[in-house]
């Protein structure tokens, strides 16, 4: 996945809807073959929950907005947006607004560059099944039945991916590491809330 350098921020309302985003937003969508996620009047009646892929991401999510909502406190959470030819260390800050809507700003905190991976490239041709890259860590699922991730270098060597042309299409989940450390974020706020501004 592309990812713009400068910091991605966007707004939704209440009701989780879009209302608003920055330049690097745009960016961003075109950068990744999305230019209908630069318009405005094409995100006006969608809510930033249809934007994630996975059942378990979209609770997080929902999680993570009622949390920021209800304690009217700001959250951080790490995450991982690599590019084919680098890793991305970046951070997602939500914070509240006392109406409801939340501020999203995503940053870039460091890259490191690394051999091209021809998996993350949006253009490559694709094969047949499937790929599950976490979310949040990038971690890629090597045995479903087990629950194991890896990082992508090593995924594809396990998976013998190495020399295919070809390669299945990516879809994204999150891994239970992931989900257990926001779950475990968003619970340990939620027993000490502080007091809401509503
Ligand atoms: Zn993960």
């Amino acid at each position: 996945m592309e990812m713009a350098q400068g910091e991605v921020t966007y707004t939704v309302d209440a009701e989780d809807f879009v209302i608003s985003f920055n330049a690097e937003w745009t960016r961003f969508a075109e950068d990744n073959e999305s230019p209908d996620l630069a318009d405005i009047g094409q995100l006006s009646d969608r809510s930033i929950i249809e934007f994630v892929e996975s059942y378990s991401c979209k609770t997080l999510y929902t999680m993570l907005l009622a949390r920021v909502r209800t304690t009217q406190e700001t959250v951080s959470i790490p995450f991982r947006c690599d590019a084919p030819h680098e890793r991305r260390f970046m951070k997602m800050v939500l914070s509240p607004l006392t109406d409801g809507s939340v501020v999203f700003k995503t940053t870039l905190l460091k890259a490191e560059a690394r051999d091209f991976i021809n998996l993350l490239s949006i253009d490559r041709e694709k094969s047949e099944g499937m790929i599950v890259v976490c979310s949040w860590c990038n971690k890629v699922e090597v045995d479903h039945d087990n629950g194991q991730w890896r990082e992508v270098e090593e995924a594809i060597k396990i998976l013998g991916l190495m020399n295919d042309a070809q390669q299945p299409p990516v879809t994204h989940g999150c891994c239970s590491a992931c989900y257990q450390s926001i779950s475990a974020k968003i619970n340990f706020k939620k027993a000490y809330p502080q007091k809401s501004t509503e």
